[in-house]
């Protein structure tokens, strides 16, 4: 099998960088590498910055109605091209095609949203705050600001910050995962095509080295952050060090509530879908079932026969419900885990790791698979339950009632997203309004809010006050400018020393 090389891309032009160090890319579903990706040096960020840095005078003065054209045309072209950026998702990360459509799907939800920057970045006007003088305030767009993003969404995360970001006219570098990199260049494609100025948008592969050298660099304005939290809560503190703007969105462990009210079998096929789905490998997966009084000795048998019968293949197979695990470190790290919750005590009731790779046909034997796992009676003190396995793996705690399920997850050091599955209003109202997490779905499994709505967890699921996107992502990416303004016909003669107030 032939490799390829997947480079940076710096003013409009592919650019190995100056380096000379690469990382392997591989296809998780057969395990070979077919690529290989320069990892960016502190001198190639720099190159990076300053041509973004160039670009932002003309950008900036761009008429915002002209900017949103770039993005309508943007948005066409993705249109046009969103099976091509799936299956490059699907070729390195493993997510099963279906889902990779999704994920460009809800990217593209995001693009549909930063057409209408001009409407989103009018200010407020009072005319007549005195006498003769009118106040109002604009936004403005802040310079060169970086965008770092995980495997997991390689498609879908960049396109929660870039389309905003651009379209509010600054400029923008995007530090993808060296795990899954090929889509970024996909893009960077697109928006040229779209008639995006060149430096507009540029994009530096690499790991640790290349972000640290934007968080330090002076002329990096602000920097959107999503991935695990130990490296969000790094990004945040070192970036607040040299006075960033900084936003970064870390890990999960999300709660479902499984009440005895709810419709068992629409709860079973979420629990089953949200927490296999993209192989455990999303930030919105649901990890942990809560249940709650004697639900439990229904559902787990239930959702033991699924996780038993998942349809675990190559991800470009129309009918694959789970591909394989991102890459053979993770594979480990999961399988650790699930050696951790036996020795402590919980019981496997469905064992990933007895997953036989030849049943995902010839060719694929050496992939990085593993089954779904299931665990019952976990409980708060167990690792499995504590920490972010991001894989296969569902834990069921047991609970006697929903204050207790309350309790449970208002105490977990997380705070990303969380279910509630009840036909009660009032079990459902007070859910909403008690539980400590940022994104909450009553009958949902998922609940990613929409383009509009803003993405973002509470607790150390999140460092920094501004969510991803939405009217929130404009104004992290915009800065506020109040002017108030008087003309010499209604100037006073003389110099006032005391505090302006209204006349
Ligand atoms: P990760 O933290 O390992 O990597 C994220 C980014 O940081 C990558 O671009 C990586 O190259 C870079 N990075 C890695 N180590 C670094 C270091 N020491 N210093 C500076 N940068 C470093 O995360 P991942 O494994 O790519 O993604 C999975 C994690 O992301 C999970 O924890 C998941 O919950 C989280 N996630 C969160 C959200 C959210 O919205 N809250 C969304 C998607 C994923």
């Amino acid at each position: 099998m032939s490799t390829h090389s997947i480079s940076h891309y710096i003013n409009g032009q592919l650019s190995a960088g100056e380096s000379g160090q690469v990382q392997d890319v591989y296809n998780p579903a057969t395990g070979e590498v077919t690529g290989r990706v320069s990892l960016a040096s502190p001198a190639d960020v720099d190159t990076a910055v300053a041509v973004a840095k160039a670009a932002f005078p003309a950008w900036a003065d761009t008429p915002p109605i002209r900017r949103a054209r770039v993005m309508f045309k943007f948005l066409e072209l993705l249109n046009a091209h969103k099976d091509e950026l799936a299956e490059a998702i699907t070729r390195e990360h493993g997510k099963v095609f279906t889902d990779a459509q999704g994920e460009v799907a809800r990217g593209i939800d995001i693009v549909e949203f930063a057409c209408g920057i001009p409407q989103l970045l009018k200010g407020d006007y009072t005319e007549q705050v005195s006498t003769g003088i009118d106040n109002w305030t604009m936004r403005q767009p802040l310079g060169v600001v970086a965008g770092i993003t995980p495997f997991n969404f390689p498609a879908m995360v960049p396109m929660w910050m870039f389309p905003i970001a651009i379209a509010a006219g600054n400029t923008f570098i995007l530090k993808p995962s060296p795990l899954d990199p090929s889509a970024s260049l996909l893009v960077a494609d697109l928006l040229k095509r779209a008639g995006l100025p060149d430096g507009v948008f540029n994009v530096v592969q690499g790991d640790k080295d290349s972000v640290e050298a934007l968080i330090d660099h002076p002329d990096v304005r602000a920097l959107s952050f999503v991935g695990s939290t130990p490296i969000a809560n790094l990004i945040y503190e070192r970036g607040a060090r040299h006075g960033k703007r900084v936003q970064a969105l870390g890990g999960a462990k999300n709660h479902m509530v499984v009440m005895p009210d709810a419709d068992l079998d629409k709860a079973v096929d979420a629990l089953i879908g949200a927490a296999y789905g993209s192989a455990g490998e999303r930030c919105m997966a649901i990890s942990v079932a809560v249940l709650v009084g004697d639900v439990a000795d229904q559902v787990v048998p239930r959702l033991a026969e699924r996780a038993r019968s998942l349809k675990i293949k190559n991800g470009m197979e129309l009918d694959a419900e789970m591909g394989p695990i991102v890459t053979a470190q993770a594979h480990q790290r999961i399988t650790g885990y699930i050696e951790k919750g036996v020795a402590e005590g919980a019981e496997l009731v469905v064992d990933g790791r007895e997953f036989d790779p030849s049943e995902t046909g010839e060719g694929f034997t050496e992939g990085f698979w593993m089954g779904g796992s299931l665990f019952d009676h976990v409980t708060p003190e167990m690792t499995i339950y504590k920490e972010e396995i991001f894989g296969p793996v569902l834990v069921c705690v047991r609970v006697p009632d929903i204050a207790t399920a309350i309790q449970l997850i208002n105490d977990h050091e997380f705070g990303n997203g969380v279910s509630c599955f009840t036909e009660s209003g009032s079990v459902a109202r007070e859910f909403g309004r008690r539980i400590q997490v940022g994104m909450v779905g009553i009958n949902v499994p998922i609940p990613v809010p929409m383009a509009w709505h803003g993405f973002g967890g509470w607790k150390r699921s999140m460092f920094g006050d501004t969510h991803a996107y939405g009217e929130e992502g404009v104004r992290f990416y915009t800065k506020q400018k109040s002017i108030m303004q008087r003309w010499s016909d209604s100037i006073a003669a003389g110099a006032e020393f005391v505090m302006p107030t209204a006349k």
